[in-house]
């Protein structure tokens, strides 16, 4: 028993689909389609392709609404792109508190901030306490695969006038019952726009970057699939000023083939999910990862809590056990954002998580086999802490 248990495996997936991937690049080959065509507008039925998934998360709030100066409402454990889309279009991003269960943004927490702020007379818009500028927008984001609580962030969207976006970029087919609803949703259809990454490791994954933003505003798409392009009306007759964010043809086309196997990866993803919960809910050391009744997520990470986490990640590296932090530095206490003005202690529960995360192995192909390597391991990782180090 001293295999290694990688934390991603990003090879059996392609080797099982191989002859059809290289069919994607024959095709583009023989037709010089690389930018553009057939596999770009086969794989788009019913969102925008772009670039990335920050691509995505830009375009979706500048064709959304989202001017320079405003402030954009997020949190700050989600990874740095979440922010710098914001930035990106010359808005400031602000960070609200996480719920200590979910480690989404929280619905109760939004709300009371946005009560103490000010309004502005003439517009009506809440002034951010930090920023002094209006806040304009929400970008909450569906963590490790689990969306957040959609029902009670789009309630504050309406009460103070909010646009709403969704950061769906680790929660390709993640569901959430929505109560206003009255049904599940998906990841993605509840804002005004959401963003969804293609990049190698997520869910559905390129060979490359990728990126889509779904909505159902048909002129929101008309513009985002302006931007991703220059600007260009048509060609060469640019009415604004874009960017270059396409997706390109292969990728397009090796995402075709690999977003008809995504439910079965889902559906093992899941399997692999519950089979940690059971092998883990013995030890006692380890925070299991929380799913409200009103979710299913889709475990793009399966992440747990511990104490002394450094030393539990490399007593499992040393063990031939790949483990991720997802992720270290809340974005609040990034050297990028310094400017921002945010300090230590300003949002205690990302703070608390950032030091306390720990992401476990976690993709379709995992084996029963190691993930009991695994839950062995991370056992004797824990228990070994009660002894001094010297
Ligand atoms: C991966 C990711 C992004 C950015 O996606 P890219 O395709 O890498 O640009 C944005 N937000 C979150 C939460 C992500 O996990």
């Amino acid at each position: 028993m001293n295999a290694t248990v990688p934390f991603l495996d990003l090879i059996t997936p392609h080797a099982d689909l191989e002859a059809e991937l290289i069919e994607v690049f024959r095709t583009a080959l023989h037709s010089a389609a690389f930018v553009g065509g057939e596999s770009v507008s086969n794989f788009e039925q019913n969102f925008v392709a772009v670039g990335s998934g920050t691509d995505a998360l830009r375009f979706a709030l500048l064709a959304g609404g989202v001017r320079p100066g405003d402030t954009v409402l997020t949190v700050a454990n989600t990874f740095i792109a979440t922010a710098e889309a914001i930035t990106q279009v010359g808005a400031y991003p602000e960070f609200i508190e996480v719920d200590e269960r979910s480690y989404n943004m929280s619905a109760e927490k939004l709300h009371d901030y946005l009560e103490l702020c000010a309004i502005d007379v003439r517009t009506g818009a809440r002034i951010s306490r930090r920023t002094g500028l209006p806040i304009t927008a929400l970008l909450p984001v569906h963590l490790y695969g689990q969306v957040a609580d959609m029902d009670g962030i789009a309630q504050v969207a309406e009460k103070f006038q909010l646009l709403l976006f969704e950061d769906a970029c680790q929660a390709h087919g993640a569901e959430y019952f929505s109560k206003r609803n009255e049904r599940w949703c998906k990841a993605g259809s509840m804002g005004k726009a959401a963003a969804f990454s293609f990049y190698p490791g997520k869910n559905l994954g390129a060979c490359g970057e990728g990126g889509a933003v779904t909505t159902s505003d048909a002129q929101l798409a008309r513009e985002m699939r302006m931007l991703r392009d220059h600007g260009q009306a048509s060609k060469y007759y640019h009415d604004r000023i874009g960017y270059n964010g396409r997706l390109d043809s292969i990728q397009a086309g090796i995402l075709d083939v690999k977003l008809k196997h995504l439910a079965q990866w889902t559906k093992l993803r899941r399997q692999a999910a519950a089979r940690y919960n059971t092998l883990l809910a013995s030890i006692p050391e380890i925070i299991l990862p929380f799913v409200p009744e009103e979710s299913r997520p889709v475990y793009h990470l399966y992440v747990i809590r511990v104490n002394h986490r450094e030393r539990v990640q490399s007593q499992l590296s040393k063990s031939q056990i790949g483990t991720g932090i997802h992720y270290p530095v809340p974005i609040h206490l990034q050297r990028a954002y310094a400017e921002l003005g945010y300090k230590k202690g300003d949002l205690p529960v990302t703070e608390m998580l950032s030091a306390e995360v720990l992401s476990l192995p976690m993709f379709p192909q995992i084996t029963e086999t190691d993930q009991e390597k695994v839950a062995e391991e991370l056992a004797k990782a824990v228990s070994s802490q009660a002894q001094p180090v010297f």
